[in-house]
């Protein structure tokens, strides 16, 4: 983590879990597990249902209401799809973009990845791009081609003032929801690698100013030494984010470099 240039974020991610009922209590005890201190910005990127209760709950908290996916057109004939006008109505902060799952299972595209991450930024809505390689792609030795690959394009076209404002989360494939976690060696070197391209396209005052988190089976025991890492600046955590306790111990952790 680097406190002095770039946020501390510590996302959870509750993909599909979790009722719209349960929303109250999980943030009650949230709010009485983590520090008091201010240790880093927390966000709850929750499903679409859970937003509204989402935001009742934490009025008045240092927790930022964050949504998983969003469709990038303005409004119209996409049954089924939610927009950002209506994310921003509701006050959401964050959205979740390129999640791995939304590639695999629902055609999420780099293309389409770009797409969003523009009409975020146009909203004052701050994306939370994902990339990561998956086990075939590492053991190939593709690893930096790919993320290199996925970078360029989700942020093609942007300006570097609006570079500076996008979050990355590094989330290789292999690590997701699978217990099995990339060392912080390993997660280093590519979350390192992510600043080096943004330096090369954008500069070094912005690449020294996005934050870049990891992702991937991150929990209470891995997260103080991932943390630790200089170009890790935060996780998306999926699993353990669902344990308010577990989710506290992991911001609680950000204070201890
Ligand atoms: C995720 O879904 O973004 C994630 C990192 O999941 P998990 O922590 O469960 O591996």
């Amino acid at each position: 983590m680097n406190r002095k240039y770039r946020k501390v974020i510590i996302a959870g991610n509750w993909k599909m879990n979790m009722l719209p009922s349960k929303v109250k209590r999980y943030v009650e005890e949230l709010r009485g597990a983590m520090p008091k201190f201010k240790t880093c910005n927390i966000v709850l990127c929750v499903p679409f249902p859970m937003i509204p209760n989402l935001r009742k709950a934490t009025r008045d908290s240092r927790i930022a209401v964050g949504a998983q996916n969003v469709n990038e057109h303005e409004k119209g004939a996409y049954t089924g799809e939610v927009s950002i006008s209506m994310l921003e109505d509701l006050n959401v902060k964050y959205v979740i973009v390129g999640h791995s799952e939304r590639r695999q299972y629902f055609g999420e595209t780099d293309f389409t990845v770009n797409a969003k991450v523009k009409s975020l930024l146009d909203a004052g809505i701050v994306p939370i791009i994902c990339v990561g390689e998956s086990l075939e792609q590492r053991e190939f030795d593709l690893t930096m081609e790919h993320i290199s690959y996925q970078i360029k394009a989700a942020l093609h076209g942007l300006a570097p003032e609006q570079v500076r404002k996008c979050v990355v989360a590094y989330e290789p494939i292999w690590a997701i929801g699978t217990g099995r976690t990339a060392t912080s060696e390993q997660a280093q070197e590519v979350c390192e690698h992510i600043r080096a391209i943004i330096r090369r396209g954008y500069g070094a005052r912005v690449a020294r100013s996005v934050s870049i988190l990891y992702g991937g089976s991150m929990n209470s025991q891995n997260s103080a030494e991932l943390l630790s890492m200089p170009d890790i600046d935060g996780g998306l955590i999926g699993g353990a984010s669902l344990d308010p306790a577990e989710f506290a111990r992991i911001i609680e952790a950000t204070d201890q470099e």
